[in-house]
């Protein structure tokens, strides 16, 4: 029987946080390799071991775990005895097959109570398997590792470390919901916000039936993807025509993209207070476009009593494109839509606003009722 030892990040173990921390992980790693035969996940010194059924589907569970947030590396381990005599027979069995000249053994204990010190395992496993396959030991350029963690009541070791994604697991730092456009920035905010273990909602403004559908069709993917990060979550799709309608009938064009932007405001925060979410996500990068000037964004947040929150601030186009590609959103981020942001676009849109200026602005039309048009959210 095969088995998975995981290595959390110890960054975040301090204290009163470290139960909360490991007991979310593993219920995060119990949902993520659902039905894919682990039959255990148990938190033991220090490790979280999956224990897997015969037939696992290890390809799918190893793709699975390597998305899970909070977890430094991973490895698919045989187990054994933790007596050193049994374990160096096991071991041994293990590389029979393998061809290498050199290779180094690297013991870790989870067990600190164990009789032995990590370096008097690696030295009595080390000697067996020269002595058995006439392999050298090399401490520095070995062919292969071998990696042995002793625990209370067992031992595990394997060949190969699998990185992890780092960061905290998702549902440590509460709910959040991200503003999803369908562009290439939004989808990788809402991922930055998930490996700093925030579950995440997402929210996106349509302009349906004065543009097309593609864009409701896009989030729909883009939410797909993401939540293989984390539990499915939901997507509010909103109408957003009627809106920009007004506005562009009540205010000077200039103003129209920070107009846009308060209403979007507004309404993902009505939508996070029913959610119970503490704060709001965009995709902005400073001076990207004009409604990311420092002036703008100010002019925006003012919309909002919760905080809004802009994890690619920044960054530049091509280091979020490439995160981007890394997780597999970009691919359908780049297919034509129509924004409903390009619905009654000004040809200059006012680059620098203030929350003075805006609110007199606003005094042209009845926020509170084009609000309540779309609060009625089930
Ligand atoms: P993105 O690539 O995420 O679309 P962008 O660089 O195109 O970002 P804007 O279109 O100005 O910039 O949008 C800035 C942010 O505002 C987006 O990242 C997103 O969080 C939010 N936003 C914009 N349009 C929408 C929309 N239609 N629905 C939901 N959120 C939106
Ligand atoms: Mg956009």
């Amino acid at each position: 029987m095969r088995h998975i030892v995981i290595h959390y990040q110890e960054i975040a173990l301090k204290g009163k946080n470290r139960p909360l921390f490991v007991n979310k992980l593993r219920d995060n790693l119990k949902y993520a390799t659902e039905g894919l035969g682990v039959k255990h996940a148990r938190d033991q010194g220090g490790r979280i071991i999956l224990d897997l059924v015969p037939d696992a589907r290890e390809e799918l569970v190893r793709e699975r775990v390597s998305k899970v947030f909070g977890i430094a590396n991973f490895a698919f381990a045989c187990k054994a005895s933790n007596d050193v005599e049994v374990l160096k027979e096991a071991v041994l069995r293990h590389v029979r097959d393998k061809v290498f000249k050199s290779f180094r053994i690297s013991t870790k204990r989870g067990y600190k109570e164990y009789p032995m010190t990590s370096m008097d395992v690696d030295r009595i496993v080390g000697a067996h398997i020269k002595e058995a396959t006439g392999a050298k030991v090399d401490l520095t350029h070995p062919e292969l590792t071998l990696f042995i963690e002793i625990l209370s009541k067992e031992a595990f070791f394997y060949t190969e470390k699998i990185p992890g994604q780092g960061g905290l697991p998702v549902g440590t730092s509460g709910k959040v919901v991200c503003l999803l456009s369908g562009g290439i920035d939004s989808p990788v905010a809402a991922l930055r916000m998930m490996k700093r273990g925030c579950s995440v909602l997402f929210v996106h403004f349509h302009a349906y039936p004065y543009q097309s559908k593609m864009s409701q069709e896009k989030v729909g993917d883009l939410v797909e993807i993401l939540n293989q990060y984390q539990r499915a979550s939901k997507l509010y799709l909103i109408p957003f025509g009627d809106i920009q309608k007004e506005i562009v009938l009540n205010a000077p064009a200039k103003y129209r993209v920070v107009l846009y932007r308060r209403m979007m405001i507004r309404i993902a925060e009505a939508i996070a207070r029913k959610e119970k979410a503490l704060a709001l996500i965009t995709g902005d990068s400073l001076g990207q476009v004009s409604s990311q000037t420092l002036e703008n964004i100010t002019t925006i947040e003012n919309a909002s009593t919760l905080p809004v929150l802009r994890p690619l601030i920044g960054m530049d186009k091509s280091e979020i494109m490439d995160q981007a590609r890394g997780i597999g959103t970009y691919e359908i981020s780049i297919i034509p839509d129509q924004d409903c942001c390009q619905l009654f676009i000004p040809k200059n849109p006012a680059v620098k606003t203030s929350i003075e200026e805006i609110e007199k602005v606003e005094k042209g039309f009845d926020i509170e009722k084009l609000l309540n048009q779309y609060l009625l959210l089930k």
